[in-house]
C-alpha cells in the first residue's frame, strides 16, 4: 500500500485493494477526502482524476454528498458524468474518442442508469 496528499482537491490517494475493489470490481473509489485506487491502475491519471473529482465533490457539499449520491439518481448521474468528464481530460487528446467509447461503455454498464452506450457517450462529449 502507499499513500500521498494531492493538494487540490485535498485528498488523501490511497493505493490499494480493497474489500470493496474485490465484491464489486471496482478499481477506484472516493470515499470523503479519500481516493482509493487499485495497485493495478496505480498510473492511470484518467481513473485518479475520476476519484479526484468525486473528492472536490466531496468538499463542495461534505455534509450532504455521499447520501445525496446514494439516494438520488439525478444527482449521482450528474456527480458521475462530472468525474467521467475530468477522466477523460486525462487521458490523450488524440485518443479521445476510443476513451470516450470505453468510458461511455462503463457509465452504461456498471451504474445502474438506464442509457445505452450511445446515450453514454452522448452525453460524455
Ligand atoms: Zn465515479
Amino acid at each position: 500500500m502507499s499513500r500521498r496528499l494531492n493538494w487540490w482537491p485535498l485528498a488523501l490517494v490511497v493505493i490499494e485493494e480493497t474489500d470493496v475493489m474485490r465484491e464489486h470490481g471496482h478499481a477506484g473509489y472516493q470515499r470523503r477526502w479519500c481516493a482509493h485506487i487499485h495497485p493495478d491502475f496505480a498510473d492511470d491519471p484518467g481513473l485518479l482524476a475520476h476519484e479526484l473529482e468525486h473528492v472536490a465533490q466531496w468538499w463542495r457539499a461534505p455534509l450532504s454528498h455521499g447520501r445525496r449520491y446514494r439516494k438520488n439518481e439525478a444527482y449521482r448521474f450528474h456527480a458521475e458524468l462530472e468525474a467521467f468528464r475530468a477522466q477523460l481530460r486525462a487521458y490523450p487528446a488524440e485518443r479521445r474518442d476510443y476513451y470516450v467509447g470505453h468510458l461511455a461503455k462503463r457509465l452504461a454498464t456498471y451504474y445502474g442508469f438506464d442509457l445505452t452506450p450511445d446515450e453514454a457517450a452522448e452525453a460524455l462529449r
